[in-house]
């Protein structure tokens, strides 16, 4: 079968309508604008490709100048679908790209009417193309493997444009519009059946990358207090433990509020919420570089560090009990103080396990807890080590 242009463009309509209803379909599920103005983009396509086909029937202000304005319609609908995943606010200048359409209308039909349709249509697309594609640039923050997918597809897209102009200026070219003949409309409608899949393809994907690392940072975080939970810190203590040597001892603080429960029973709910998350600021305030914080549940938090002599944890544990019980008792004042209860391991062997170390720092909590609270107690098994450490 003779792939006529007639042929390619009825290949591309129903592709452009798959493109349009994939994308409307993602859309109801996830609900991001720019998918709408993707799939919208796309059933411009459809209905500009259709109206495309009338021009065998001598429509020519339909089937050229209205059709190919639909095609630039799209590519507008596509940058307003990037400037939506992006955050960025277009300029409104981008409206005189439909100024520069109607301003086609008046040009008299010959006898470069096709060239120049051809050339100000591919300029305006390749405009379009490349500057979403510019959005789309890293700017500091990394992008999704998605949308770097799609800044390159729409960068390609919008330099074959380019190219398609720069034809349309060369003396001698075959550009029939009407009849659909020259090489570079045929070539132009392989490329257009080529782009829609592409290009759809990689913007279902960049919202999909993005939904999927919102959902891996959500599940790695306590939702009160947005640190790691337990299950995220299992995950990253390991390659912090490894590097835990003599000269780089590793400790591990495990942190519970003593008499939280009076905050909560004498102020409610959610002041208890607001005394965790000013907690876990201050943990994140002390925190050294390279070291995980997380809220292991309730009143409970762990500080895992690496690098970290006695002096320097005992500064630490001193310095988070000084400054919670200070803000503890000016905001919540109970009959009992609340305060901050510590146990701290310290070891210069990569440990065994995560969870093996939380269970003798566990021991050490409770040692403080039952001597009184308000306390930091030390378990050293460096090699270094004297008798445990306490100190209230
Ligand atoms: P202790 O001095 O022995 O540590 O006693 P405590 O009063 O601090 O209570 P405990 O550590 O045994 O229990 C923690 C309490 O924290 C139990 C629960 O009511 C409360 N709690 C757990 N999760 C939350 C939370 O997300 N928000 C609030 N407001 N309270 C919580
Ligand atoms: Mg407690």
């Amino acid at each position: 079968m003779a792939l006529d242009p007639p042929t390619m463009l009825t290949i591309t309509i129903a592709l452009a309508a798959a493109a349009a209803l994939y994308l409307a379909i993602e859309w109801r599920s996830v609900r991001e604008p720019s998918l709408l103005f993707w799939s919208a983009g796309f059933a411009t396509i459809t209905v500009g490709c259709t109206l495309a086909l009338l021009r065998s029937s001598g429509l020519l202000l339909i089937g050229i100048w209205f059709a190919n304005g639909l095609l630039v319609t799209a590519h507008w609908l596509f940058l307003l679908g990037v400037g939506r995943f992006t955050q960025t606010q277009l300029s409104r200048g981008w409206y005189l790209v439909f100024v520069v359409w109607l301003a086609l209308l008046v040009v008299p039909e010959e006898p470069q009417w096709s060239k120049l349709m051809l050339l100000v249509n591919s300029l305006l697309v390749a405009l379009l193309a490349l500057k979403a594609s510019a959005l789309l640039r890293p700017h500091g923050k990394s992008l999704s493997v998605g949308a770097v997918q799609l800044r390159y597809v729409l960068l390609m897209h919008g330099l074959f444009y380019v190219a398609k102009a720069i034809t349309a200026v060369v003396p001698g070219t075959l550009i029939d519009l009407a009849a659909f003949r020259g090489q570079i409309i045929q070539i132009s409608l392989v490329e257009g059946a080529m782009a829609i899949m592409l290009i759809a393809l990689s913007m279902t994907g960049t919202e999909r990358y993005r939904r999927e690392k919102r959902i891996a940072r959500l599940a790695a975080r306590d939702p009160l207090t947005a640190l790691y939970n337990r299950r995220a810190l299992e995950v990253r203590a390991p390659r912090l433990l490894e590097d835990v040597s003599a000269t780089r001892p590793g400790a591990l603080l495990l942190i519970d509020i003593d008499n939280f429960k009076l905050v909560n029973d004498l102020f409610g709910h959610s002041a208890g919420d607001r005394l965790l998350v000013d907690l876990s600021e201050m943990i994140r305030a002390v925190l050294p570089t390279g070291a995980l914080a997380a809220r292991l549940g309730g009143d409970e938090f762990v500080i895992l560090l690496n690098n970290a002599p006695t002096e320097r944890i005992l500064a630490l544990g001193g310095a988070l009990r000084e400054q919670f019980r200070q803000a503890a008792a000016q905001l919540f004042p109970t009959p009992a103080p609340v305060t901050l209860s510590i146990g701290a391991n310290l070891f210069d062997q990569p440990p065994g396990s995560l969870t093996a170390l939380i269970e003798q720092s566990d021991s050490a909590l409770y040692a403080s807890k039952r001597g009184g609270r308000d306390s930091i107690r030390v378990v050293d098994r460096t090699a270094a080590a004297g008798e445990p450490l306490h100190t209230p």
